[in-house]
């Protein structure tokens, strides 16, 4: 099945191919699509779906979008759907992501519960009244400094204590066996294959 991707970030289109390998997956910017959604949900689910909804509107074919971030109990849950900007309010500008992992690591200084989680809600909407939903999550814990070179946003702090490895130290192919997106897009692949569209 050919499915829209809810996302203008090549990045994430390829990251997308590599877990859902069995379905075409085109970006709405190579569809030549205009994609723009404000997210304004406060939960993933909420946000993912609005992504997903808001391209299905543009091309009424089938759509898939996600949401994901990282979620910390100790913290209250932070920075969840503020995942991309956390901390830019607190130092007004937009941090890099190695200030960002700082900031993180200096909010939980006196914290010794470390538990943290990434979740990852995906939405498939094939028409106006067949959509799914699929989320899952990736548990580990946050160390005390940077590890590791690979990946991207939270994996140098995000350490998975049965490889004893961060996520940054994962290559990509154990990291999309393993990732909440992987764990959540695995699902929709198989959602789909199951379907007599
Ligand atoms: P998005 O919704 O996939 O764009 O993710 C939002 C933010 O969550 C990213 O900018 C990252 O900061 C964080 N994030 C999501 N997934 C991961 C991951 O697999 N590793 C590290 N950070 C992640």
């Amino acid at each position: 099945m050919k499915l829209l991707l809810a996302t203008n970030n090549p990045h994430k289109a390829e990251e997308f191919r590599s877990i859902i390998k069995e379905h075409e997956i085109v970006s709405a910017k190579d569809a030549d699509i205009f994609f723009h959604h404000e997210e304004v949900e406060d939960t993933f689910l909420g946000n993912s779906l609005g992504k997903a909804r808001t391209l299905y509107e543009a091309c009424r074919k089938p759509v898939i979008a996600d949401d994901s971030g990282l979620v910390v109990p100790a913290l209250g849950g932070a920075p969840g759907i503020y995942s991309a900007r956390f901390g830019d309010d607190v130092f007004d500008h937009p941090l890099s992501q190695k200030e960002r992992n700082q900031y993180l690591l200096d909010c939980m200084a006196e914290t010794e519960d470390r538990r943290a989680f990434f979740v990852c809600t995906i939405s498939l909407i094939l028409d106006e009244y067949r959509f799914y939903i699929f989320q899952e999550t990736f548990s580990g814990s946050i160390i005390h400094e940077e590890r590791g070179k690979n990946g991207f946003g939270y994996d140098p702090i995000f350490y998975i204590p049965e490889l004893k490895k961060t996520a940054a130290e994962l290559d990509e192919n154990e990291k999309n066996r393993i990732s909440h997106r992987a764990k959540a897009g695995k699902r929709a692949e198989l959602l789909i294959n199951s379907l007599n569209t």
